[in-house]
């Protein structure tokens, strides 16, 4: 049973429809905002909580043909459907369309037509699960009936509703953990927790200054052998080897003498990247005309468009014609560090948006194959909502809270580095700052946030617990300090945790929905390459998972790190934002308090194009 039929322009303007039931919500708006307008106009099929939608694009008329119905109900005619109305609707009005007189055309017509196209796939559907059931029962039947295996037409009717839910539509699972305070999960992994520092103070006595230190995760490791202060780039922060701690030299007080001087001369006098701009690429290496700018030896651009070359004089592009290019924007981009996945349903989408299209000459080949990737990853890249943190908080300031800032991410990412560097863009703009140490799980974490407020002086105070306390609540605390203190913003630092670490999950998800903070960020390295897109999902879905409320808090923003280490690899960004939807609020590109960039969507889109 279907719920809603509808026809329209990707301009808008609908032309055709038929509702069957009156609809909760609108999900032809959604699918306009969350499928065509990202460029996921491949995707299988869109689920609100609702329902499900299916489509199918007329390329040529710059039609969307879409069908609505219950999620859990789907009807198995539904892609047959929309192929035969498609086939019928374009034969009808298809040449009225191209001649642009679409407002006189008499859409209404098409009501009969509709009604035999639905009568036929329906009848179609039903009788093919008769033929099923039949041969099934003559299987059965049989003397001796072979082991039973469903047959390959009956699986491929068979209602998809058995598919397994997407978890996140579920009802998120009530949080085991009690409200602050209880006996829980997380209280034992503290207790391990503190029989390993025990562990460790023993034998850290013998550790020298620089090399000390631990990640202290859930399962007690060793200490490390390498430094982390200056580390050099790591290909991928899948490892959970142990990291060194910042502030391992520091006294029990954090922030000896000798490691203040050392951060101040790092973080506030050593060189910044402030030249360093990716981000601010020149106009003439805009190569629409598919030239190959910067002279690079093999560029994404002179590959693809020197394929279509070939192709002058031909009036619609199909798949064959676009597939062997597809291939090559898929080695570049993947290249360029694009997730293999994400590089897929991009060019996907752009080949979905391709086909069918007139193509007038060879120069129109090009500029359109060119464009049509350039102006979707521009409108995947580009922010939906505000990145001005700035004039966010001035917009909060006076109203009695302060503007709550957390940062999460797996371990060595850069978490505490960027939340110093966002503190000192905070106090350059005369805003007072808490930074909350609600990282209370890593030996030398709170240390390395009091070195930091040391070095960046007036305006902004540490709020820390120690150690062992449970994260959730020691933010709340700070909060309430601020409050109190007529604070602007908190910074909330929390621990690195691995994608996968469950009970970790589990506290930071506690936290957001503790204490709501306004901003949610993912730090994330620039230097990933698929691993971002599992690092982010499982993120959001754990935060998803463990929240109670009915509208969990997720991630909303993207701090991405060490950008200055990544070369012309850009990718990361793309396939971060891609998977969540978020913008990139801040880009890391160096080792002091100044190498915080926002991004600038049209230069990585060179970029990623070069
Ligand atoms: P956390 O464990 O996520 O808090 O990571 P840290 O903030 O301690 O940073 C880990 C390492 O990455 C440190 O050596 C930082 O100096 C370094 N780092 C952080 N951001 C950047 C960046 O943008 N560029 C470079 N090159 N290094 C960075």
């Amino acid at each position: 049973m279907i719920d809603d039929f509808i026809i329209f322009e990707r301009g808008g303007s609908v032309l055709w429809r038929r509702t069957f039931v009156r609809l909760r919500g609108d999900p032809i708006a959604t699918l306009i905002r969350e499928v065509l307008l990202e460029d996921r106009a491949s995707d299988a099929e869109l689920s609100t909580a609702t329902y499900g939608v299916r489509w199918s694009l007329s390329n040529e008329h710059r039609l969307v043909i879409a069908v609505v119905f219950q999620r859990l109900l789907p009807p198995a005619y539904a892609g047959e459907l929309l192929e035969s109305v498609k086939g019928s609707f374009t034969e009808a009005f298809g040449a009225a369309l191209a001649a642009g007189e679409g407002d006189d055309a008499d859409f209404s017509a098409f009501d009969t037509t509709f009604d035999d196209l639905l009568h036929a796939a329906e009848q179609s559907s039903l009788r093919r699960a008769r033929e099923a059931r039949e041969r099934r029962t003559a299987r059965n039947n049989a003397p001796r009936a072979a082991p039973r295996v469903a047959p390959a037409d009956d699986r491929a009717h068979s209602p998809p509703d058995s598919r397994a839910p997407d978890s996140r539509s579920l009802p998120a699972p009530p949080l085991s953990t009690p409200p602050l305070g209880g006996a829980s999960a997380e209280d034992e992994t503290r207790r391990n927790r503190e029989a390993f520092i025990r562990r460790r103070t023993a034998a850290k006595k013998k550790s020298s200054k620089m090399t000390t230190g631990t990640t202290i995760l859930d399962t007690p490791v060793e200490p490390p052998k390498r430094g982390k202060v200056m580390r050099p780039p790591r290909s991928s922060v899948a490892d959970e080897a142990p990291r060194l701690d910042f502030s391992a030299p520091a006294g029990a007080n954090g922030g000896d003498d000798a490691e203040v001087e050392r951060v101040r001369r790092q973080f506030k006098e050593g060189a910044s990247n402030a030249a360093y701009d990716l981000l601010d690429v020149s106009d003439e290496e805009d190569g629409a005309t598919g030239d190959a700018p910067n002279g690079k030896s093999r560029t994404l651009a002179s590959g693809v468009l020197s394929y279509f070359k070939g192709l002058a004089g031909m009036r619609a592009l199909t798949r064959d014609d676009i597939e062997p290019a597809l291939a090559q924007f898929r080695e570049a981009l993947i290249g360029k560090n694009v997730a293999q996945d994400i590089a897929d349903r991009l060019l996907e989408s752009v080949a979905t948006s391709l086909e069918g299209q007139q193509m007038e000459s060879m120069t129109s080949v090009t500029t359109t194959m060119k464009r049509a990737l350039d102006e979707a990853l521009t409108r995947i890249l580009t922010p939906r909502q505000s990145t001005d943190i700035l004039a966010d908080i001035s917009a909060m300031k006076g109203n009695g809270r302060p503007y709550v800032i957390t940062y999460c991410g797996v371990n060595g990412v850069g978490k505490s580095t960027s939340l110093a560097k966002t503190c000192y863009l905070l106090i350059e703009n005369g805003f007072k700052v808490l930074i909350a140490a609600c990282d209370t799980f890593r030996a030398g974490a709170v240390e390395q946030l009091r070195t930091h407020v040391k070095c960046l002086g007036k305006g902004v105070e540490l709020f820390d617990r120690g150690y062992g306390k449970d994260a959730a609540a020691v933010a709340n605390d700070a909060i309430r300090r601020a409050k109190e203190g007529g604070f602007d913003v908190v910074l909330v630092d929390t621990a690195g945790r691995m994608q996968d670490n469950e009970p970790l999950m589990r506290a930071l998800a506690k936290l957001v929905e503790v204490n709501r903070p306004d901003r949610l960020f993912f730090v994330g390295e620039a230097l990933v390459g698929n691993d971002a897109v599992d690092q982010l999902k499982k993120f959001n879905a754990a935060l998803s998972d463990h929240q109670r409320s009915a509208n969990p808090r997720l991630i909303d923003g993207i701090v991405l790190t060490k950008f200055d280490t990544i070369d012309d690899k850009v990718g990361a960004a793309v396939s971060m934002v891609y998977t969540t939807g978020q913008p990139i609020v801040f880009v890391g590109v160096g080792q002091t308090y100044m190498d915080l960039r926002k991004m600038n969507t049209k230069a990585l889109v060179r970029a990623l194009l070069r």
